[in-house]
């Protein structure tokens, strides 16, 4: 069988994974989920999905955490569920709640405004929470410190393949930083002012080195497809709204602890976009892992199936997918990868997927 794939970039064949399974030792990492005591069952849902497909054999720690106390019948049931220990923390109020710096009527008013735009979440306020502390608090919760990586699952996510070695495992040991799954454009209407805000920033900094330059910074302003004919649209600095979907992510929890992330994160929140527009982390992760990360700190984990409704990403090689016994019952108008909201062929041209693209097209 011939195997055609940019599997964990770097020709693990399919002998060698049983090594690489076998070499594994734990790593200092943590699943992670922010929840709500009512979204139980769809907790247990990804919890058991991503038990079964991954952690069953590792048995990491699970981490929850919520803005107001988890209650008995979601501990037992998720403290069950789990093959490794499970952890709760409250998030501090200071953490999660708007503050009070925050204008209420250009607040209300930009509710009333998306809701009237039919924005989605536009007129919800806890979702503007959520966002700034997925943003800037998730990884300075105390319950954190003691762990290096991190890997977020939310509930009512599914894993659709076996995963062929402990991504953990692979972020230290290729010094990865920041790993995705799917990569999208993002709605323009959320981030109105979010890319006029990001070049304040990269002007009042520049002593850091932030290379406006790099091929990684033309990921997030090319607005050309690869698929589309060479400089069909001329460079520009305009954000083309690519941004990895933040629902899965698996990072480094020290790359955010940073303080060239935290006043990346601050100069943004103070401009208050989080409230008075409706950010959301997924953006502002991903301009900031371009604008701080090298590229080859950035991983696309191709092997991994997953699904947030509504779209889906299975590995590329049907090889693989019968190798890692995928399942997935989605229509197909579901599969993002090569759709045209999807930014996974642009990360091919410019990220480091495309040292595979020219090692397979271009030779
Ligand atoms: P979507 O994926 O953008 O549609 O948004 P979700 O509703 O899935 O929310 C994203 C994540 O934040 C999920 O893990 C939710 O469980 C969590 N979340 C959203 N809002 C709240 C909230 O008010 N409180 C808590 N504790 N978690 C929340
Ligand atoms: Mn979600």
């Amino acid at each position: 069988l011939k195997i055609s794939s940019s599997s964990y970039h770097d020709n693990i064949l399919d002998e060698e994974y049983d090594e690489v399974r076998e070499s594994s030792n734990k790593e200092n990492a943590v699943l992670l989920m922010l929840v709500r005591n009512w979204e139980l069952s769809y907790a247990l849902k990804s919890m058991r999905s991503l038990e079964d497909r991954f952690n069953r054999n590792y048995n990491y720690d699970w981490v929850f955490l919520n803005d107001v106390p988890f209650d008995a019948a979601f501990i037992e049931a998720t403290t069950l569920m789990a093959s490794g220990e499970t952890k709760y923390a409250l998030i501090p109020s200071s953490d999660w709640d708007r503050p009070d710096w925050i204008e209420d009527d250009i607040f209300e008013q930009s509710l009333n405004d998306m809701e009237k735009q039919n924005i989605i979440y536009g007129n919800s306020k806890s979702y503007r929470n959520m966002c700034r502390f997925n943003s800037g608090f998730f990884f300075r919760q105390k319950i954190l410190d003691q762990y290096d990586y991190y890997f977020r699952v939310e509930p009512d996510v599914e894993y659709f393949c076996d995963f062929p070695y402990d991504p953990f495992q692979v972020m230290r040991q290729q010094n990865k930083k920041y790993g995705f799954v799917i990569s999208l454009v993002e709605y323009e209407s959320t981030i109105p002012t979010l890319w006029k805000t990001v070049r304040e920033y990269i002007e009042l900094n520049n002593d850091q080195t932030i290379d406006t330059s790099s091929d990684l910074y033309q990921f997030i302003t090319d607005w050309n497809d690869i698929r589309t004919p060479r400089s069909r649209v001329e460079p520009t600095d305009r954000y083309n709204m690519c941004h990895f979907w933040s629902n899965f992510e698996i990072g480094d929890l020290n790359f955010f602890r940073s303080k060239e992330y935290i006043r990346f994160f601050d100069y943004l929140d103070s401009s208050g976009g989080f409230y008075y527009e409706r950010w959301g982390d997924a953006p502002v992760h991903s301009i900031a892992a371009v604008l701080l990360l090298r590229e080859n700190e950035i991983i696309h984990f191709d092997e991994i199936g997953y699904m947030h409704a509504p779209y889906f990403t299975i590995p590329q090689s049907e090889y693989f997918q019968l190798k890692q016994k995928c399942i997935c019952d989605q229509t197909e108008e579901a599969r993002i990868d090569f759709s045209g909201i999807s930014c996974l062929t642009r990360w091919w041209k410019h990220g480091s997927g495309k040292k595979f693209m020219r090692e397979t097209y271009q030779s």
